[in-house]
């Protein structure tokens, strides 16, 4: 059954205040049926200003920079507590709003609580580091805060990406101040209501909705800004690591990717059938990681193809909140018309639509921003659609000769984000995940993830890593003591005559 829409209250978060911003309204869409959820204002540049210059003097309050680890820890668990108090509410948010499967966005809440737990735990057991000496001196090394933090945040699973940002950004003892995407603000702000909730001092965290190129750009400019954690895609990252150049800021950047997943000829078909549909169709397709270009050995490109194809066609696509569901609407209409723009250009590309390519029958669909999960062949892999990403259920088909041509093939993309390989054969395996260029390699799983390890792309799917132990880190400064041990004079200076 689908429950009654809920709405959030029209106000930012801005410096540890509410209040309803002042910018033009959004639109918030609920992708299922195309109809309006609710309105929000939009931030503007002046209210990026003000949660700066709040965020600054929270973070250097004594009361919140002079906290031993363990404590701050605390607020981190009171944070996972409170979210996870509040979690059915976040789910069915962001099922209405990103159109995504009630049980997707229920985990996508676990993952988020188990995020806030993981780096609470990271904090307190962390350790600094007493580096080797080389002459009369003790030396070590220190994380401090960088102060406060921009963290720019896509559309596609807001709970997830949001505390992937806040938790390491918070435990570093910093500020954040965050901005989610224009299309999908109700979980971040219900998100920040339940946070602050929690006890964390005013001033911490900032959530502004509004315009990328309005919002997102004063934040990645503002100078107060120390640090910005980007998620989305690649040009809009490029634009912002142009920027972070200028001001010499670093940046975290999570981008696009078109991963490759690859079925071997000895692999266990049943698994594989179902771990590739898993790896595309789940989410719609549109995740970062999806596996939306698929290799299959050329012995078993026929029966592979016939199998998954099939299967397929048995998904059960429709509103998030039915329980059968397996495949939910777009995010909008405007990126279901990208999707099919991008399955209409397979055609004229020469590729095969072997299923789906289009929009449902079911006159019961017929509002929402439906797309049948499709699969493409026939297309080599330098066709647009198998090099650019599409961000939905599209799966680009090809057949592979051996590992040389597999491993060039995989790798003939500017992206390298995600990658499968499906054999029985570990020795195959291993030597396979040396040679792709992809910062997370599956094997015989695909879209497996634990917080415990480290995540990012590498060529244009991004720069650095969230997640991991080092996840903390990449919120701090690094800052290296020295505390002299001689007694004697420096013999530099003259001594005294
Ligand atoms: P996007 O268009 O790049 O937008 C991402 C965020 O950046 C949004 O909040 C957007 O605001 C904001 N933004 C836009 N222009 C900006 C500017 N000039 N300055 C600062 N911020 C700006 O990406 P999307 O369409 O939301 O998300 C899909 C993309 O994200 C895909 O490419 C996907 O692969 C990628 N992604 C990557 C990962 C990963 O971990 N690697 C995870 C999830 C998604 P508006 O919403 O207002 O435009």
């Amino acid at each position: 059954m689908i429950p009654a829409f809920t709405p959030v209250p029209d106000e930012a978060l801005v410096g540890g205040k509410w209040r309803q911003a002042d910018g033009p309204k959004t639109l918030v869409l609920n992708p299922a049926t195309a109809t309006v959820l609710q309105e929000v204002s939009q931030c503007s540049a002046a209210d990026v200003d003000e949660a700066v210059a709040r965020g600054a003097e929270a973070a250097a309050d004594p009361a919140w920079r002079d906290l031993l680890p363990h404590q701050r820890a605390r607020y981190l668990h009171a944070i996972a507590d409170a979210v996870e108090a509040g979690g059915d509410r976040l789910a069915e948010l962001q099922s209405f709003n990103t159109g995504k499967a009630l049980r997707e966005t229920k985990a996508l809440v676990a993952s988020a609580i188990g995020t806030f737990r993981y780096f609470a735990a990271v904090l307190e057991t962390s350790d600094e580091a007493k580096t080797t000496s080389r002459g009369d001196y003790v030396t070590w090394v220190k994380h401090e805060p960088i102060g406060v933090v921009g963290a720019i945040a896509p559309w596609n699973s807001p709970v997830a990406s949001d505390a992937q940002k806040i938790a390491p950004a918070l435990a570093a003892g910093n500020a954040v101040v965050l901005k989610p995407a224009e299309w999908t603000p109700l979980v971040s702000l219900a998100l920040a209501r339940l946070i602050m909730d929690s006890g964390l001092p005013a001033g911490l965290l900032s959530v502004l909705p509004g315009r990328g190129s309005v919002v997102g750009d004063a934040i990645v400019r503002h100078p107060g800004i120390g640090k910005v954690s980007f998620t989305g895609g690649t040009e809009t990252g490029r634009g912002i690591a142009h920027i972070a150049a200028e001001k010499l800021m670093p940046v975290s950047l999570e981008l696009g990717g078109k991963s490759p997943t690859m079925v071997l000829d000895d692999a266990d078909i049943e698994q594989a059938v179902a771990g590739v549909m898993y790896g595309i169709f789940s989410s719609s397709g549109q995740s970062c990681i999806a596996g939306s270009r698929l290799f299959v050995a050329e012995s078993l490109y026929d029966e592979f193809l016939e199998k998954l194809v099939a299967r397929t066609k048995l998904l059960t696509v429709g509103n998030g909140f039915d329980d059968a569901t397996r495949v939910g609407p777009l995010v909008h209409p405007k990126h279901r018309d990208s999707v099919a723009a991008y399955v209409d250009l397979a055609r004229e590309e020469g590729g095969t639509v072997l299923c789906g390519g289009s929009t449902p029958d079911d006159p019961a669909l017929a509002d929402g921003s439906y797309y049948l999960p499709t699969i493409i062949d026939g297309l080599d892999n330098s066709a647009r659609v198998c090099q650019e990403e599409i961000f939905g259920p599209v799966l680009v088909a090809m057949p592979f000769r051996d590992e040389e041509d597999l491993v060039a093939k995989a790798n003939d993309s500017v992206f390298g984000l995600a990658s499968g390989i499906w054999t029985r054969d570990y020795r195959r395996a291993l030597r396979l995940a040396d040679r792709i260029q992809a910062g997370t390699v599956w094997i015989n799983t695909y879209k497996a993830f634990s917080i415990s390890t480290p995540f990012g792309g590498v060529k244009e799917s991004g720069l650095d890593t969230e997640k991991g132990r080092e996840g903390i880190a990449a919120y701090s400064r690094t800052k290296g003591i020295y505390l002299g041990m001689s007694d004697t004079p420096n013999p530099w200076a003259p001594s005294a005559p």
